[in-house]
């Protein structure tokens, strides 16, 4: 684990998993980098509530860690941003399928985005950029999906959903200093065997050295309001020192 010496901010925009309720929007959370660089993580329906300012003549990279809608909605309104250009980093097996997203009838082709689009195919890859890097590993889900871990000068940020425990999840939700993780269903309820079962979060919950574990995606037919969010936590709470729900508009600050 590594010293923090940089400061950041880390702001949840959505948190449900599936679709939207009462409790919040699908999956989307977002770090201002600096001036000119912002990091999200998914692009769910909780994007309607990013601040135009926060991405607009921005570079903007944008991690998917895959294509279910409740995770990619939000592509078809970032020309309402008007990023200076967007890097869109997502499982190398999907890459046809994003391409397709990005065009007629789906939403405005590449082209016409008012903004150049890179498309980056990964599976287990360290991305270098000047400001920061982004490790990806292949996780395990029902479709090709990604976890990341972002590294920004000394601080460190994991984010890992929609997946079942496997070795390359343990590997990349171990070292980081803020893990952004899954919830899994509540005791007594189980998976469909694509997503986190309890006893599988509690495993993850020994077994990081993050100092700070934020749950997310809480699946809406099982957690439709913040309160049941909370009994979530109440289950895991003695698997680790700090973990705590999020909720949209959450922001964090190193
Ligand atoms: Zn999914």
């Amino acid at each position: 684990m590594t010293e923090k010496t940089e400061t950041f901010e880390l702001v949840f925009y959505g948190t449900s998993g599936w679709f939207d309720n009462t409790a919040g929007a699908t999956s989307c959370a977002g770090i201002t980098i600096n001036d000119t660089d912002i990091v999200l993580f998914d692009l769910g329906t909780g994007t309607r509530k990013i601040e135009t300012a926060a991405i607009h003549n921005k570079n903007l990279t944008l991690i998917l860690s895959h294509l279910h809608l409740d995770h990619c909605y939000g592509l078809h309104i970032l020309p309402l941003f008007r990023p200076a250009s967007l890097t869109l980093i997502i499982h190398k097996d999907l890459k046809p399928y994003a391409e397709t997203l990005f065009s007629y009838p789906f939403m405005k082709p590449r082209h016409e985005l008012g903004f150049p689009v890179t498309l980056e195919t990964v599976e287990d890859n360290l991305l270098a950029y000047p400001a920061f890097s982004i490790k990806t590993r292949a996780l395990q889900h029902n479709t090709p999906v990604i976890g990341a871990r972002l590294q920004i000068n000394k601080t460190s940020i994991t984010y890992c959903v929609d997946t079942r425990l496997c070795d390359a999840m343990l590997e990349i939700t171990k070292d980081c200093d803020t893990l952004i993780i899954e919830a899994s269903p509540l005791v007594g309820k189980k998976t469909n065997g694509y997503h986190l079962s309890l006893p599988e979060l509690q495993k993850v919950l020994m077994a990081t050295n993050a100092q700070k574990v934020i749950i997310t995606h809480f699946g809406s037919l099982q957690y439709p309001d913040l309160e049941s969010r909370k009994r979530l936590i109440t289950t895991i709470k003695e698997y680790h020192h700090n973990v705590m729900p999020a909720y949209d508009g959450l922001v964090i600050r190193n």
